[in-house]
């Protein structure tokens, strides 16, 4: 399959930035999904959007968590998964991933380089650790509009994670890259590695697969539908952007 990985240049257009600042409100039962950009994201999740920009977790000397049982370190499996999520999406969509190798990026970058495509969405991809019987999918969002997007993938993820244990599933939190970017954005944390079977389980690469193939699905349907049948939209909450100093970053 021919894969158009694109990668993005470093926003600096702030003007155009503000110029394409949109508020999509909603009128009664008649739905207005979320265009352009958003400071907020107070508005109805996005329909018919063709970007899609997929963030590989970490990179560099930022190697995320690591293994205790496979010795795998977070930013290779969160790459091999994000360039098997454009290998889906490639065909139907405009796919930029914000690294294509082992490469650092800061947080704010992404956010910047994210919000170039004001049409787009973006996915973040990330492998999690803790308490060692902690194991199952997670997929964490702040704005209004990332609602649907997370019921979505959480939704897909589980049908892929046939175990789970103590996983938070769906977790709405202020962090940079689920606040700070102006379009529709969710972290997904696919599986916790500090568990031992489910650390054996996401170094395998058709378990991989399944991963990425499930996201595409979800992120094609909600491309299709918008947010329809993914329940009420969660409450707006005014916050200030997230930042370093930030304790739940
Ligand atoms: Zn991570």
């Amino acid at each position: 399959m021919k894969l158009l990985f694109k990668f993005i240049l470093p926003l600096t257009l702030a003007a155009f930035v503000t110029s394409c600042a949109t508020h999509a409100p909603t009128h009664g039962t008649s739905t207005t999904y979320s265009r352009g950009l958003d400071v907020y994201g107070h508005r109805p999740g996005p329909k018919g959007f063709r970007t899609v920009i997929i963030d590989a977790g970490h990179g560099g000397k930022d190697s995320g968590a690591s293994s205790p049982h496979t010795g795998q370190m977070e930013k290779q499996l969160t790459l091999d998964t994000a360039k098997r999520l454009a290998a889906q999406l490639s065909g139907d969509f405009h796919v930029v991933l914000m690294r294509s190798d082992d490469t650092f990026v800061e947080l704010d970058d992404r956010v910047a380089r994210a919000d170039h495509y004001p049409d787009g969405i973006l996915v973040s991809i990330h492998y999690n650790s803790g308490p060692s019987n902690l194991r199952g999918p997670e997929s964490y969002y702040w704005r209004v509009d990332s609602h649907g997007l997370a019921v979505r993938c959480q939704q897909a993820l589980n049908q892929v994670c046939a175990v789970k244990s103590g996983n938070r599933g769906m977790v709405r939190r202020h962090i940079r890259l689920t606040r700070n970017p102006q379009i529709p954005c969710l972290l997904l944390e696919c599986g916790y590695i500090s568990n031992a079977a489910e650390s054996r389980l996401c170094a395998d690469p058709a378990y991989r697969q399944k991963l990425a193939v499930a996201i595409a699905g979800a992120i094609r349907t909600q491309a299709a539908i918008g947010d329809a049948g993914t329940g009420p939209l969660p409450a707006p909450i005014n916050s200030p952007p997230s930042s370093a100093h930030d304790p739940r970053q």
